[in-house]
């Protein structure tokens, strides 16, 4: 067995002890002779599993009582839709677009009310985060909505925006658990686990109840009020057990080794090694403005496509894998979560290093 350094951006590298403590819970799960994936989701054991999985992660990320934490399907895109259903009592929400998946968001909405674009940054393809500090917000506005960290173009928001009293609604896929954060400042943020958390297929909602209403927009599926799933601890029906066992696996192994404070110090470090490198190098450019670069996402280019080509082969062969940039970036992307150790970013720089050496004579 040979593992590599994977920086693919979602799903994406999850922790080498959770996996090996998964693969031995695989046949029996705790001496009761079956695995997760079999066992009925309204057994003891697993009530045990969902149950611990929420007390850890409201440990971890510090989420108080008022605040409810929903293990949902339908990924960070069902989302959404969900969103809009729930929180559009005015039918109207304002949303700040720092890329494809706010711009998602934001066309979802569109369906159910009257979004609308607060403030972008399209003008230059996303490579930087809007002044957020004194924004259009509608009076009428249910939410003001962002994408707090963006995959794609590697951008994340290092203050929140000034929302001018509206409730904030944050989609934290790509930096979920990344760093602390201050659950007071949301009304409501969600993250899709595959990209820092867990296996695909899930996504973790948490919401102030009182934004948890009784009335959504009419026509809303029943599996799609947050009540219903509130009011039956995210078992209204038979949810993503088995990532909801690993995603439990995960917040333990964050709280064994000291919580998010320690988590980022640890991401700042990675981080930091390999932008200080892109700073100087001759060879390779970030593509994003340096005040609003991603701690996770890292889009990097040597300005010709076939030497991008070719650094993304030779980092395959090197066992630096999933290193290509999305097709609206182009380039290299390394996805750095927190389950990439620092040896594979410091492999990763050493490799770009020696590539630049023999490629800038
Ligand atoms: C990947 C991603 C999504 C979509 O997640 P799915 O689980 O595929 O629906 C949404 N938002 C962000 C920021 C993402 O990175």
């Amino acid at each position: 067995m040979s593992r590599v350094y994977n920086f693919s951006a979602g799903p994406a590298v999850l922790p080498e002890e959770v996996l090996k403590e998964a693969q031995s819970d695989l046949l029996d799960y705790k001496g009761c002779g079956m695995s997760v994936m079999e066992m009925s989701h309204r057994s003891r054991v697993f009530d045990d599993i969902i149950k611990e999985a929420e007390k850890d992660f409201r440990t971890l990320v510090g989420v108080p009582d008022n605040y409810k934490v929903l293990f949902l399907q339908g990924g960070g895109t069902l989302q959404f839709a969900q969103i809009p259903m729930n929180l559009m009592k005015n039918r109207a929400a304002d949303y700040i677009i720092t890329g494809n998946w706010a711009k998602k968001a934001y066309q979802e909405a569109k369906i159910y009310g009257d979004a609308q674009a607060i403030a972008s940054s399209e003008d230059k393809n996303f490579t930087y985060i809007p002044d957020c500090s004194d924004l259009p917000v509608r009076p009428e506005a249910d939410y003001v909505y962002i994408c707090e960290n963006n995959t794609i173009y590697g951008t994340e928001y290092h203050k929140l925006p000034n929302t001018k009293g509206k409730v904030l609604v944050a989609d934290v896929s790509s930096n979920f658990l990344s760093r602390p954060i201050d659950v007071e400042k949301y009304g409501l943020f969600f993250g899709g686990i595959q990209k820092n958390v867990g296996p695909a297929g899930m996504v973790i909602t948490v919401i102030r109840e009182d934004l948890i209403t009784d009335d959504p927009l009419p026509g809303t599926p029943t599996l799609m009020k947050y009540k219903t799933q509130a009011d039956k601890g995210s078992l209204y029906n038979t949810p993503n057990c088995w990532a909801i066992y690993i995603c439990g696996l995960v917040f333990k192994w964050l709280l064994g080794m000291g919580g998010l404070e320690e988590m980022d110090r640890r991401n700042r470090k990675k981080a930091a090694l390999l932008y200080d490198y892109l700073d100087q190098s001759k060879l390779f450019k970030g593509t994003v403005r340096k005040e609003d670069r991603s701690l996770m996402n890292v889009p990097f280019v040597t300005g010709d496509k076939d030497l991008d080509a070719e650094f993304v082969a030779e980092a395959e062969k090197a066992g630096l894998v999933n290193i290509k940039g999305h097709r609206t970036v182009g380039g290299m992307r390394a996805s750095i979560y927190n389950a990439m150790p620092y040896e594979g970013v410091a492999a990763l720089v050493t490799f770009m290093e020696d590539f630049e050496k023999k490629h800038l004579k």
